[in-house]
Parts: structure tokens; sequence; C-alpha cells
């Protein structure tokens, strides 16, 4: 019997849509290669585990579960990152309902992008900087380092931004800074809404 296996989704827009904050040589590297790796990677822990079930191999379960819990995060933050975003617009206009939530839950949208930005900044090595809602629709701003340490359980990602050098160091080099500020006009707010809203 053969479980679940995952699949990369094609994006929405073409590899060049987000320049100039993202170049066309990121996109095509970030979504084909990387994010491809992480799929075959939670696809070969899955069928490991098979394996192991049937007695067909030993498994190391703890290495197995280790492989699962990063690539299969990988995927999953990956999927949401790409929806994320959109066709780079100069004044990236955000819905009227979303800037009211981020006013009720931070003070103002500048605060919002302001800890979202410094956040980011903070990941140590690699990782993702996000926007989550809890259970009763409070947002917050969290960190994730690499794919899968420093999460809360139950969180729902609304907005994340990929921090991994990978996702950046070929537009800005060593500039994260600078890729967190640009990276808003491209931000598919409609998206987001959306996410919040179910
Ligand atoms: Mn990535």
């Amino acid at each position: 019997m053969q479980g679940v296996r995952y699949t990369l989704s094609p994006l929405t827009y073409d590899y060049d849509a987000l320049q100039p904050v993202i170049s066309k040589e990121i996109m095509k590297l970030h979504h084909d290669k990387h994010h491809q790796a992480y799929v075959n990677g939670a696809n070969a822990a899955l069928e490991l585990l098979e394996k192991g079930r049937t007695g067909v191999v030993i498994v190391n379960l703890k290495s197995v579960m280790r492989d699962l819990s990063f690539n299969l995060n990988g995927h999953l933050l990956h999927e949401i990152f790409w929806k994320n975003m959109r066709k780079y617009q100069d004044k990236n206009e955000m819905p009227e309902k979303l800037a009211e939530l981020l006013i009720k839950n931070f003070g103002s949208v500048d605060a919002f992008k302001k800890e979202f930005v410094e956040a980011g900044k903070a990941v140590e090595a690699s990782g993702w900087v996000m926007l989550v809602k809890d259970s009763e629709g409070n947002l917050m701003v969290t960190q994730v380092q690499n794919h899968n340490l420093l999460g809360v359980t139950g969180f729902k990602p609304v907005l994340v931004n990929d921090v991994w050098e990978h996702a950046y160091y070929l537009d800005y080099t060593n500039d994260r800074g600078a890729y967190l500020e640009k990276w808003w006009n491209v931000v598919n707010w409609d998206d987001v809404m959306e996410r919040i809203n179910t």
C-alpha cells in the first residue's frame, strides 16, 4: 500500500513577475530546485516509513522523523510563500479590512511591518518570518528556524517570508534587510486576507 505523497505546485505567475524585488534566476532555482528537493525529501521519508512498517528495511525512526519534519515543513511553507506573492506593484495596496486588523493587533500597519522586518533580520542563520493567526483570530509575528524549529503549535501562518540565503543572496548578497524591505511590493495582500478569513 502506498500512502500519501506530495507534489510541487506550479507558480501562478511567471518567473520574472516579481522583478525587481526577486529575480527570475532566483525564482527558477528557488522553486524548481530548492522547493522540489524538500518535496523529494518528504516523500523519501514517507516511503522509508512504509518500508519500515512492512519489515523491508530497518528504519532509524529518529533520523526519519527529523527528515520528515524538516522537508515537509519546508514544502508546506514554500507552498504558502509562493501564493503570498504577486506581480510587482509600485503602490501595493492592502484591503481596508486587513489594515484595520493590523492596526488592532500591532498599533499601526507600519508597526507591523517594522516588527516583521526586524524579526526577519533577527532569524539566526536560515529560517522564516511569519505572520500567524491563533484560534481566536489574534495576529502575531513569529520566527521559524530552518523550516521546523521554534514554531508555535496550531498557529496558522497567513504571511511567510523565506530568509534562507537561497531566497535573496543572488540579488542582495548579505543585505537581508534590503530584501525584507523591498518585499512589501510583491506581497499578495488579498491572499493574506483570505488566509485570515478561512
Ligand atoms: Mn526557500
